[in-house]
Parts: structure tokens; sequence; C-alpha cells
């Protein structure tokens, strides 16, 4: 084999490495990234469905019937309506559609009507032992479907509403929300799925 030969299967081994390289390079991008993409996805869902199956031995009752998962907990989020990063005030619980809407304890009506970005509504006022005032909120109920009026006594278990989307909703869910005193906001999650 002479000198130039050696030269020539040299370039055009160059040439079908670098080639090889560069096709596989391009059909690698694309599937690196749908990848990716699918692995955040399935976090999401994964982390969704892993609350959804705690054995809620909580102090509350969960606020709606035929509890099937949680959609999304207390804290930071995108926001599904704006798209931009929000804290999510409260808890997002799904029952089968049509379920009921019940109050976790007894309490007495604050509110119950519409509330622009929560739809229709209802705040209950409750007691604590000590004396203590706090209250939970349930949000995105049916149109015409609650039950209880401002200044109403409610016990635990009773039916408020029926679960719905009004408001600022994408599906059918009861958001819900347990407010301090002063009104700031806590994670409902321990109280209703945590022995605490
Ligand atoms: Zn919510």
């Amino acid at each position: 084999m002479t000198l130039k030969t050696r030269i020539i299967i040299g370039i055009v081994l160059f040439i079908l490495i670098v080639g090889a390289g560069y096709s596989a390079k391009k059909v690698h991008i694309p599937k690196t990234s749908k990848t990716s993409f699918e692995t955040e996805n399935q976090t999401t869902i994964s982390q969704d469905e892993e609350m959804g199956e705690i054995v809620y031995k909580g102090k509350f009752m969960i606020p709606v019937e035929n509890f099937i998962k949680v959609t999304s907990k207390f804290g930071g989020r995108v926001d599904p309506i704006k798209n931009i990063k929000s804290s999510h005030s409260g808890i997002d619980l799904v029952g089968k559609i049509g379920s009921n809407v019940m109050c976790v304890l007894d309490g007495e009506i604050t509110w119950a009507g519409w509330q622009n970005s929560y739809g229709n509504c209802v705040e209950v006022k409750h007691r604590k032992e000590d004396g203590t005032v706090f209250y939970t909120f349930y949000a995105h109920m049916r149109n015409d479907s609650l039950r209880v009026t401002k200044g109403q006594k409610v016990v635990k278990g009773q039916i408020i509403g029926t679960q719905g989307t009004t408001g600022d909703s994408t599906g059918d869910h009861v958001h819900f929300e347990i407010r301090k005193t002063d009104k700031s906001k806590i994670d409902p999650a321990p109280y209703l799925f945590e022995e605490i």
C-alpha cells in the first residue's frame, strides 16, 4: 500500500466516522429532550398519586365524598390558569363527579356565596378547646348547590354543597383551605392525612 493510498483511506475513514457521529447526534438530541420531558411528567403524576394513596388518619374528615386523589398540594406551583409561578393557598381534592362537599368539623358559616376566582364557596368558623378561632374554606362548588347560609350552625359531616368547577378551575374538584385566626393560610394536608 502506497503512502498516497493510506492517506486516501485515512481521509475516507475520517469522513465516515465524523459523518456517523454527526448523524447519530442529530437523532440523539430530540430523543434525549423527549425522555427528560416524559420523566418530568411522570414525576408530577407519581407525586400526586403518592399523596392520594396515603391512608388518611387526619384529625379532620376528608371534605369530599368518594375521594379519589389530591391533584394539587399547598404551596409553590405553576398556576394552571395564569401559567405563572404562584403559591397555592389550599389543597385540591378530587372526588367522583357530583359528590357532596362536607364540613370537616362543627362550626358556624361565615361565608356562603360567590367569590371571583373561588366560584361558589363556603367559609366555616371553628373554635378550638382553648377558644382559638380558625376557619375552613371550600371552593369551586356547583352553581345552585350551596345548602348553607351565613350565620348558620353546622356539624361535622354536614353537606354544604356539590363538588364543581366554578370560578378559576380546570376541572371538578374541591379547593380546601385552613385559615388561622388572622386568616393566614396553612397546609391542610397534615390535618387530612397524618396523625398529629
Ligand atoms: Zn386549589
